[in-house]
């Protein structure tokens, strides 16, 4: 491929965008991302804090193998440019197998040394369920090894942080043709101004590149359906609430040391500016755009942590009871029919050169990176670090 065909614009600056300007840049891409948010991360992405984990499933289903491999890639890239302790930390993620009406799940048998799950996934221990405050009888929660907690802001900005990378904000990409002569798209953008005390305005310009990768998260079905004219591809959004608030009173050995999910999630001892504060949710409001904290969203996660892990629960009723000391945050995520994500060209023949990375569902942390790795394998025409059933699985539309 020349060089000149080695430019490409990303639309949106979220976990997905900053993960493909990253995967082509790393490739030697030229590399423009656009956002319509002000700074980079301020979409679903913006959620403060988020879960790595695999999908664990006993007869291995796409998901799983997609995820299993997700996590070890973003593992890797948070140990080579993160802070430990402060961004990030990898130290297991307990996940008890709940279902939403209680009913029993099918025993997990614990994996032989020749499992896909061998080293990934194993039975929890009575030590690390005591850690959670839980009884060493439920013999059925799993410890993944590989498991963390991490801020996805300071990942989208180390995955920004690349020389051949430039970030446009306020930038909202409104339509785009491509040119028959060149072989390139030109994407009209309108760029939205603030002055203050004087309101805000916008100018428009054009930016091209032959290579456009939509990144748009849970804005993507509008976008195919008014921009491009093409089917939404059942790709709806999710809005979803998180609760959270300082550890104040609760002592610290009083929360689990590591994040827990299965029926939502909990992490705690997580550094911020205030001090460590821990976090829970989220909710799940089908085909709702607009994202906005309720009392109801909390109720709902309170609830929920109480089923998760009652002890901790139970410590921080404190914080549940004082509005001024509970805090909330939430977004948007865009998810597929099949929980799958949407990763290639969106349609090779109707529109060369347009790539879609999105519907990273509850899972963009753990999929992000190598999905991004997967569309620039395809770009540059290598072998995906993933097998090409997988990747087929991923495809827009099935080739
Ligand atoms: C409440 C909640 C909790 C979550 N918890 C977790 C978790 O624990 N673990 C986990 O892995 N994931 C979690 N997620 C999911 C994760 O946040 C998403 O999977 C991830 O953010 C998806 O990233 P994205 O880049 O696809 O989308 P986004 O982060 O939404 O990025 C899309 C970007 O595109 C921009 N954009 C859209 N249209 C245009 C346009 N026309 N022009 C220019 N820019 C545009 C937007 O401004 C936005 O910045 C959670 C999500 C929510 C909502």
């Amino acid at each position: 491929m020349s060089e000149t065909a080695k430019q490409a614009i990303v639309v949106g600056a979220g976990l997905a965008g900053a993960a493909a300007a990253r995967a082509l840049a790393d490739k030697g891409w030229q590399v423009l991302v656009l956002d319509m948010g002000t700074e980079v991360c301020g979409g679903g992405s913006a959620v403060p804090v988020g879960v790595l984990s695999c999908h664990v499933s006993i007869d291995d289903n796409p998901l799983s193998q997609l995820t299993r491999e997700g996590l070890l890639w973003t593992r890797r890239f948070a140990q080579a440019h993160l802070q430990e302790g402060l961004d990030w930390l990898g130290n297991g993620v307990l996940e008890r197998r709940m279902s939403p009406d209680n009913s029993a799940k099918k025993a997990w048998p614990e994996p032989e040394a020749n499992s896909v799950w061998h080293g990934h996934v194993s039975l929890a221990t009575a030590e690390q369920l005591s850690q959670a405050g839980l009884s060493a009888d439920d013999t059925q929660a799993l410890w993944q090894h590989q498991g963390a907690w991490i801020k996805p802001l300071a990942l989208v900005r180390a995955l920004m942080k690349h020389e051949a990378i430039s970030f446009v904000g306020r930038a909202e990409v409104e339509s785009m043709q491509r040119n028959v002569a060149t072989g390139e798209w030109m994407l009209r953008v309108k760029n939205h101004i603030s002055i203050p005390n004087m309101g805000s305005s916008h100018t428009y310009s054009t930016e091209t590149a032959p290579h456009v990768v939509l990144a748009l998260g849970a804005h993507t079905p509008d976008f195919l359906n008014q921009v491009l004219y093409v089917d939404h591809m059942g790709l709806h959004p999710i809005a979803g609430q998180v609760s959270w608030g300082l550890h104040g009173d609760a002592s610290p050995e009083s929360l689990p040391p590591f994040a827990v999910n299965g029926h939502g999630s909990f992490v705690s001892g997580v550094p911020t500016v205030d001090g460590n504060a821990w976090y829970t949710g989220a909710t799940f409001v089908r085909q709702d755009i607009k994202p906005s904290l309720s009392a109801q969203g909390h109720q709902e996660n309170q609830q929920r942590l109480a089923e998760l892990l009652p002890h901790a629960a139970q410590q921080l009723q404190g914080t549940w009871d004082d509005a001024t000391r509970l805090k909330g945050w939430a977004g948007v995520r865009c998810a597929s029919v099949n929980r799958m994500p949407k990763v290639g060209p969106l349609d090779e023949a109707q529109f060369p050169g347009l790539h879609l990375l999105t519907a990273m569902g509850s899972r963009g942390l753990t999929l992000s990176l190598l999905c991004a790795e997967v569309l620039a394998c395809h770009l540059e025409q290598t072998p995906a670090p993933v097998s090409e059933k997988l990747v087929q699985a991923m495809r827009p539309i099935k080739s």
